[in-house]
């Protein structure tokens, strides 16, 4: 019996405990926990300079209102901007939110509406970003849209091209598709959104929402790459488990969010302020982040490595510890074998199993985890071929 709205497939899992890489069920079960919330407690569970940070702050003020000065948002603004192309920061609660700040400030700095997105792009559930979403199973039964988005296929820079018009605001795009099964944007296509953004003057709105926050190896994703968005939004991660969101705009930008234009009570409520504070403090510095590469790569090679003869495995890939193993086949089954071994991972799609350890797994755990997934892998692929 549950009085929740069954908007979400749960699992028979309900964790009581956790710590850095590692969760406890009701039952005293041990996880190594590959999903980190989604992306979201990329230092770890409870990690101890974010629980120091969030009880200092507990024994201080926890919410006052943005009628007041508030130091911490200048703070993490600060730290924000200086990691980043932009200069200003809008806080609010969640990924969603910060895409729906990208976009009304998009179309209010234009005064154009259109802003192109792609497909298996995805960008939240409220009205304006479910609307960007090229995702029809998300849109479903909802009505009317808002209107003037356009999906192209992603990692096709003539088809940008070509819907580009008087009335385009913006180009908004993930710099490696999360949802839409941890495809990665090519850099001669990222490349060529930028140079087309610049030369027809419109937004480039990067969603870092799922790549941000130390998860590639960069501060940012788009980092990797030659290029230089206006608007940058952030959330999971941000807050290390504390719901926290931002939009992060350029200079010229300024201007269009006067006194009064947006708001919401939450955003950069001091409790949400000193989580990511103490979270961008441990995972904005070079050796971290170098860390993060390192064992991207190492995880990556192992995957690519033991997998590459197995018929099952289409391609492993990704960037830093964001990586998918894309099957040719539905793999949903294998979420729960890899339970029953102690390993917890989500899918991107029916085909896509999605590897997003905290940034601070350790090599050890990273083989644990690999040993698991290659043999469970090896194993389905086998019973498949038993089978047909
Ligand atoms: C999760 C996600 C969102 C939505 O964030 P919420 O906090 O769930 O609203 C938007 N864009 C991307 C790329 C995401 O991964």
């Amino acid at each position: 019996m549950s009085a929740l709205f069954p908007t979400y497939n749960r699992w028979n899992i309900s964790i009581e405990s956790a710590e850095g890489t590692t969760v406890i069920d009701q039952n005293g079960k041990k996880y190594l926990d590959f999903i980190s919330g989604i992306a979201v407690c990329n230092l770890g569970h409870r990690h101890p300079a974010v629980q120091k940070a969030l009880e200092e702050q507990l024994n201080k003020v926890w919410h006052v209102s943005n009628l007041f000065q508030i130091d911490l948002q200048e703070e993490v603004a600060a730290q924000l901007t200086e990691k980043s192309s932009g200069d200003y920061v809008f806080f609010c609660n969640s990924g969603a939110e910060a895409n729906e700040a990208a976009i009304k400030i998009a179309r209010k700095y234009t005064g154009k509406s259109k802003i192109i997105t792609f497909k298996q792009s995805f960008h939240g559930r409220t009205f304006a970003t479910m609307s960007a979403t090229g995702q029809e199973k998300i849109q479903q039964g909802y009505g009317d849209l808002l209107p003037t988005f356009e999906y192209v296929p992603y990692n096709d820079a003539a088809a940008l091209e070509q819907a580009v018009d008087e009335n385009t605001a913006a180009v908004m795009l993930e710099v490696i598709q999360g949802e839409g099964g941890v495809n990665p944007g090519t850099a001669s296509f990222l490349e060529k959104v930028q140079s087309l953004c610049k030369q027809h003057k419109l937004l480039l709105i990067v969603d870092e929402i799922q790549t941000g926050i130390g998860r590639t190896g960069k501060p940012f994703a788009y980092q990797h790459f030659a290029l230089d968005p206006d608007i940058i939004t952030a959330a999971k991660g941000l807050g290390n488990g504390f719901p926290v969101g931002a939009m992060i705009g350029k200079e010229h930008l300024k201007d269009t969010f006067s006194p009064g234009s947006h708001g919401t009570t939450f955003g950069g409520n001091m409790l949400a302020m000193a989580a990511a504070k103490a979270t961008l403090s441990e995972i904005f510095n070079d050796s971290f982040l170098q860390e993060v590469e390192e064992k991207g790569n190492y995880l990556l090679k192992q995957l690519q490595e033991k997998l590459a003869s197995c018929p099952l495995v289409e391609e492993v890939r990704g960037k830093g510890l964001m990586v998918g193993i894309s099957c040719k086949e539905d793999v949903v089954s294998l979420i729960s074998t890899f339970q029953e071994k102690g390993l917890l991972i989500v899918i991107a799609g029916p085909k896509v199993l999605r590897l997003l350890p905290p940034l601070t797994v350790t090599k050890e755990e990273l083989d644990q985890a690999a040993s698991i997934l290659v043999e469970e892998i090896l194993l389905k692929n086998k019973k498949g071929l038993a089978t047909s």
